[in-house]
């Protein structure tokens, strides 16, 4: 049986250790990490993304702001406060949470989060650092990040030899998560809704990323005997009328763990990871912003 990487306990470590570097940095005259999450609308699910990461800033000794705007706001007010926290010098990482409402386009916002504040990565400019493997000086987008440090626990920061597959190649997940493992020396392949006999190239994988948004999709036997299985999946299903839905991931993790050498829960497995690099990002930007070198994760 495959060993279960605890995402929950590893997301923790990395918390206890930003909460650590932001008293070091303070005592040394730096900033106080500042974060500062914009929601517009009242969608239930992106409230409960949005209180946790206040939540979570407030723990790790951050300076934490909220802007809840209401669902009608238009694009140019929501640039007009993005502009005024890019001038902010309390605030070193900027999330606006997506979905937006229709009215505005959310491509537009997040490219006018200045490069140096735009802790989710999705800025072009961090993209592109990403892409020539340019990672000490940009913004990894926090799923991706977190999934790296799961595969680090089990492989080493250095995957020479190793092969990938990663399932799906969404600007979010699937293609920086794929930029990252060939930084790490990884053979990677991307593999999407176009990608023949999916299961035979699963199968060739020593670490196999699923971050697909189907439930259950990747079978036991997709999985290579050893192979370290990365579930970045959160579907809620419902098995019965009536019943409660659960979560269950892009893995169907009770097979695929008899083959995989080590696999991420659901939930509990890369989850608890997004929100932790959200505060290792936040805090590698205030280190910037006072002119010192950020400590790795
Ligand atoms: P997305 O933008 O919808 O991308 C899904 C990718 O999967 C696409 O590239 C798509 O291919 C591919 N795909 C869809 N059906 C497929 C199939 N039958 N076979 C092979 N590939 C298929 O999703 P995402 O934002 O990357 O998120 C993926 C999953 O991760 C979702 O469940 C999401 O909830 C979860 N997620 C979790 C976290 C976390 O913190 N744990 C964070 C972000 C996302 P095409 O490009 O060809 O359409």
């Amino acid at each position: 049986m495959a060993e279960v990487i605890n995402g929950k306990l590893v997301g923790e470590e990395v918390v206890a250790k930003v909460k650590e570097a932001t008293a070091s940095l303070l005592e040394d005259g730096g900033a106080q990490p500042g974060l500062a999450v914009v929601i517009v609308g009242e969608d239930p699910a992106s409230q409960v993304y949005v209180n946790s990461k206040s939540r979570k800033a407030k723990e790790c000794g951050f300076h934490s702001e909220q802007h809840t705007l209401p669902a009608e706001t238009s694009e140019a007010d929501l640039l007009g406060l993005v502009e005024k926290l890019n001038a902010d010098p309390a605030i070193h990482g900027i999330l606006v949470q997506l979905p937006l409402p229709a009215q505005i386009d959310s491509a537009k916002v997040i490219q006018a989060i200045a490069a140096e504040k735009d802790v989710d990565g999705f800025n072009f400019t961090n993209v592109g650092k990403i892409g020539v493997g340019e990672l000490d000086s940009a913004f990894v987008p926090c799923t991706p990040a977190g999934c790296m440090i799961l595969v680090e626990r089990v492989h080493g920061k250095d995957l020479s030899g190793l092969t990938a597959v990663v399932i799906g190649r969404s600007n979010i997940v699937g293609k920086p998560m794929a930029n990252l493992l060939l930084a790490a020396n990884c053979t990677v392949t991307i593999a999407h809704s176009r990608t023949r006999d999916l299961a035979a190239l699963a199968r060739t994988a020593d670490i196999l990323v699923a971050a697909v948004g189907r439930p259950e999709i990747v079978k036991g036997d997709w999985v290579k005997p050893g192979a370290t299985v990365i579930d970045v999946g959160i579907n809620r299903v419902v098995s019965a009328e009536g019943e409660k839905a659960r979560l269950v991931g892009d893995v169907a993790f009770a097979e695929a763990s008899e083959n995989a050498g080590a696999i991420t829960p659901v939930p509990g497995g890369v989850g608890p990871m997004t929100i932790a690099m959200l505060m290792a990002n936040t805090l590698a930007s205030a280190y910037r912003a006072s002119g010192k070198s950020s400590p790795q994760f």
